[in-house]
């Protein structure tokens, strides 16, 4: 199946919904004109439709494998990393001072999207090194700096994130890993780390992991732990890949999808490491390098959306059953109804991305508060909202398909199984869902109160041109206004992570609902017009059931026993 990355309608999304003008007007990003940013997306675009999209499948059929403890990565996935590293994707929004491009997060958002609809496994080799290039720019000392981001960057060397082990997961403070000091400025550092995406590969002249571990001084939990870079080969006194460093890949994990990306069982035994950034600071380090990931896989939800919604049209466009006009199934109500529901949803996804990718990029060109608290607020939205649309698309996408979605031969299975994993990881979707009611609401609300009143004036001025889809809009940011005051006035915090999930959801129903009016008054009586018609008549309205489950507090989900459950 052919992909053709949607460029277009990245043009439009960025020029017209999600006001990237205002961060090419900032002087640290002049540059990032609109005839670049489309010569950029154009180029990305032919990338993924001729190099990594035929690389989709051959991942799935021949996974990456681990022979005599050498990986070995599937066919053409070294071309592929190759091509990549040669277009400087990798280093899009790195330091222009160790090779990068300096360009806006929006645009490396736009690009890491179309890869993953491309080829998330692949893609995951690139996302991974680009958390590590952020997290090393802001924390690591110049010297690691001069010697490791330019050969990240370049794509010579590969980048990695070690968190979890068998008992931390999510509760990342749990780690038992330990570094100890070597008495150089180096570190030893021992313990293993699991499921660890491209933990190794056979294209990069070195692995480098950032991994967290403990000080024997580290207090327990996350306030003692540090994070430490450890390369697979130690670099010479040419900055080379020099001799192997004491660890190793002891096993890779059989999955549900993603065949083509080795997730590691990692062990390190008194491996060489130096610290990035300040002794018992690792947890702020790797927040750098998380807040880049939880966006980037925000965006591998919307780009599989993207590829399983193409993968589905053509499907309804040829499959013919039943009576129809044209004898194809795309005709039938049911099926229109699928393709619009995926058409709709992707538009709402991928605005909330780029909006939170504009915050970002807002925030590194004026260092404003208001931006970082903006940034911050969207970015488990977008995590969530994206991944879950991604498995409600892919999910979709078989459906169209009938029996033959069930085949793996058509691909639309591969995007469910492949997608799978994204609300999961980076922080599963609870997790980003609990954060958004607790620690984003410390300001009281504050920054939820000020997106919902520029959704309301935005509706207000809506009313002129589209007045029932905007009284619709308006109406659920109230009840968005009633839920949030709800929230912030629990002290109990199980009363607000009971209905953080479907809170969440609510909250990017109505962003949804808010990008896809402007959209519509961008177009009145055009295609986005009637787009946004059928997102907020049928979609929209599904804020207030999430909203009655998010007011309805901790006791309900207590209610059965343990042994009520069925223990
Ligand atoms: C394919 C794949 C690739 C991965 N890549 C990497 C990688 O490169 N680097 C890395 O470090 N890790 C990686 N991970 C690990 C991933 O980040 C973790 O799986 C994830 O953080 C969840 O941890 P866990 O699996 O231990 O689940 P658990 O933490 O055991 O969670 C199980 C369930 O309990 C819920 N839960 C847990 N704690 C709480 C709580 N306090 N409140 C409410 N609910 C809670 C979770 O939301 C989840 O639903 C990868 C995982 C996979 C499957």
């Amino acid at each position: 199946m052919s992909f053709r990355a949607p460029v277009p309608e990245y043009e439009f999304m960025l020029n017209h919904i999600v006001d990237f003008q205002q961060v090419t007007a900032t002087e640290r990003f002049a540059e990032a004109t609109e005839e670049l940013a489309t010569a950029i997306l154009t180029e990305a675009g032919k990338l993924c439709d001729e190099v990594m999209a035929p690389l989709q499948r051959v991942g799935d059929l021949e996974p990456s494998r681990l022979e005599n403890g050498v990986l070995r990565s599937s066919t053409g996935y070294a071309a592929g990393w190759n091509a990549i590293a040669e277009g400087g994707w990798i280093g899009m929004s790195a330091p222009e001072a160790h090779g990068g491009m300096a360009l806006p997060m929006a645009l490396t958002a736009c690009v890491n999207e179309m890869m993953s609809g491309a080829c998330l496994s692949l893609q995951l080799a690139p996302l991974m090194t680009q958390g590590e290039i952020e997290a090393l720019s802001h924390h690591a000392s110049d010297a690691l700096k001069e010697l490791y981001l330019p050969k990240l960057i370049s794509g010579e060397w590969s980048g990695t994130m070690n968190l979890t082990e068998s008992q931390a997961g999510s509760d990342v403070g749990a780690l038992s890993t330990k570094a100890v000091s070597n008495g150089d400025g180096t570190f030893a550092v021992s313990g293993q780390k699991i499921f660890i995406t491209w933990g190794d590969n056979d294209f990069c002249s070195n692995v480098c992991h950032l991994v967290l571990a403990r000080l024997p001084d580290g207090v327990p939990g996350t306030k003692g732990i540090s994070l430490f870079l450890v390369p697979k080969f130690l670099p010479d006194e040419n900055g080379d890949a020099g001799a192997a460093n004491s660890l190793k890949v002891v096993s890779l994990e059989h999955k549900l999808g993603l065949h083509g990306s080795p997730t590691c069982v990692m062990q390190y035994d008194g491996a060489t490491g130096w610290l990035v950034g300040k002794e018992n600071g690792g947890m702020a380090a790797m927040f750098t390098m998380m807040n880049n990931a939880r966006l980037g896989v925000g965006g591998q939800g919307v780009g599989v959306g993207e590829g399983a919604y193409q993968q589905a049209l053509a499907y309804a466009l040829e499959r013919k059953q039943g009576y129809s006009e044209s004898g194809a199934i795309v005709d039938h109500a049911d099926v229109r109804r699928m393709l619009m529901t995926m058409k709709a949803d992707l538009f709402a996804a991928r605005a909330t991305l780029l909006s939170c990718a504009v915050a970002i990029d807002m925030q590194t060109a004026t260092n404003d508060a208001d931006w970082a608290a903006r940034a911050a607020f969207l970015t488990p939205i977008a995590k969530a909202f994206g991944t879950d649309t991604g498995i409600s698309m892919a999910d979709t996408g078989v459906q169209v398909h009938g029996g033959m979605g069930y085949i793996e031969e058509t691909g639309a299975a591969q995007f469910l199984r492949d997608v799978r994993v994204t609300p999961i990881y980076e922080g599963t979707n609870g997790i980003q869902a609990m954060d958004l009611v607790a620690r984003k609401m410390l300001d009281g609300g504050d920054m939820a109160n000020r997106l919902i009143d520029e959704i309301e004036e935005q509706a207000e001025r809506g009313r002129i041109s589209h007045p029932n889809m905007a009284e619709s809009v308006w109406q659920a940011c109230e009840s968005l206004r009633e839920a949030t005051e709800w929230l912030v006035a629990q002290d109990t915090m199980n009363d607000r992570f009971a209905g953080a999930v479907p809170y969440l959801r609510a909250f990017a129903r109505v962003l949804g609902g808010h990008f896809h009016l402007a959209a519509a008054m961008k177009d009145p009586g055009g295609p986005r017009e009637k787009l946004a018609r059928f997102y907020i008549t049928r979609l929209l309205p599904e804020h207030a059931s999430l909203l009655a489950h998010a007011q309805a507090g901790a006791e309900g989900v207590y209610a059965l026993s343990l042994e009520e459950l069925g223990v």
